[in-house]
């Protein structure tokens, strides 16, 4: 098992901090504080400090993180929320969720991410439409790579718009050395196991600048708790991160910051090098960072893109297609109607997408191995 190339590899990041996941993990067991031990505000600080933002509360995973926040924000029936329509379906579920209407947005062809163009034409159709009220637009930062914040921010001032950025698969990008988790009004992410920053289990976080809202989300995070504990000002509901992750998460933590964001770095360079000249590569703008949750090719056609998965496959090189449908095209979001539009590019990119694997603890020969199968199945 070893020896295998893994799309993410936590057996070897195991390996390597055992010592110090283990002693984590033991020191938890032995405190007894199972829930809300102090590990917990630990991190909550740890992370806050890291991004740069004043706020960090950490809940249950990266979906209870978004439906917290649109609950502070009282979104619900008769509201408009603008999200990518190319991205995982939790992003527009909470919208759903919470009674309001996703509207998909197509994305930029070249960074996978919401089209600031689109998104304005999207929120001027709303008005016109005059149906619902235009509320929040959710950037997500797909593949570890930021949202265009500077046009997002614009548009959301001039329409008077919340901004939530889904750094779900963002977490340690950064946009002028402004770390993702910092832009817009809020932001969460997400610490399932294969993100960039990713526990043993379930986790997620909310990320604000304002008191107010970090308040608020606290308490809907506790059953809507007010000043004591038996004390309930509104509904909430439950939504924690247990001890034991948190104590995992400030080892892991650290090692992202330490050495792991730079070595996915320099193997993503290493790909670029060598595979620019035969598929079409991650594009990364100037000033921007990328954690690379994800390594995600083009190819030129969908013929062309199962080819090279089912290859790759075969020489044991795992691969994943993110994603294979749009939201547009979910049964769950059918009575949208949205599937009478066009989305030219987010559906293109389900056809001609394929991740190859990625993470700080890949090989030399590995990643050699895997330039070599993509350069001799582009040049058969
Ligand atoms: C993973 C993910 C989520 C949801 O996170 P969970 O912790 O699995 O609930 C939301 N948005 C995006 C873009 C994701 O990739």
């Amino acid at each position: 098992m070893k020896n295998k190339i893994e799309l993410k590899d936590l057996g070897r990041q195991y390996k390597k901090y055992k010592r110090q996941i283990d002693r984590a993990i033991q020191g938890v067991i032995q405190s007894t504080s199972f829930i809300s031990g102090k590990e917990v505000e630990v991190l909550e600080k740890q992370l806050a400090d890291y991004v740069g933002v004043e706020h960090c509360i950490t809940c249950a995973n990266g979906t209870d993180a978004m439906s917290l926040v649109l609950m502070a924000w009282n979104i619900g029936p008769g509201d408009a929320v603008f999200v990518p329509n190319f991205t995982f379906f939790a992003t527009a579920e909470v919208v759903s969720l919470r009674g309001a209407t996703p509207i998909f947005v197509d994305v930029d062809e070249r960074t996978f991410n919401i089209n600031p163009n689109n998104l304005e034409l999207a929120i001027l159709e709303v008005i016109k439409i005059g149906k619902l009220k235009p509320k929040v637009i959710i950037p997500v930062d797909l593949f570890g790579l930021p949202a265009d914040y500077l046009l997002i921010e614009s548009i959301a001032k001039k329409y008077n718009l919340l901004v939530l950025e889904d750094a779900a698969q963002g977490f340690g990008g950064s946009i002028n050395n402004q770390k993702t988790c910092s832009f817009g009004d809020a932001a969460t992410t997400s610490f399932f196991p294969a993100k960039p920053l990713g526990c043993y289990g379930d986790g997620g976080a909310i990320f604000t600048k304002e008191k107010k809202l970090a308040d608020t989300v606290k308490s809907l995070r506790a059953h809507g708790k007010g000043e004591e504990k038996y004390d309930n000002v509104r509904i909430g509901t439950n939504s924690r991160l247990d001890t034991l992750q948190a104590s995992i998460l400030s080892v892991k933590l650290e090692a992202l910051i330490n050495h792991e964001l730079d070595d996915v770095n320099k193997f993503a360079a290493l790909f670029n090098k060598e595979l620019s000249d035969f598929v079409i590569i991650p594009y990364i703008p100037q000033s921007y960072f990328s954690s690379y949750a994800q390594y995600t090719i083009q190819l030129e056609s969908k013929n062309q893109r199962d080819s090279l998965n089912s290859f790759l496959k075969s020489r044991s090189i795992p691969t994943a297609i993110f994603y294979p449908k749009t939201l547009h095209q979910q049964k769950a979001f059918m009575d949208l109607n949205s599937s009478l539009k066009s989305y030219e590019v987010s559906t293109h990119l389900t056809e001609v997408s394929l991740s190859i694997p990625i993470h700080p603890y890949l090989k030399k020969n590995e990643i050699n191995y895997i330039i070599k199968c993509i350069q001799s199945f582009k040049s058969n």
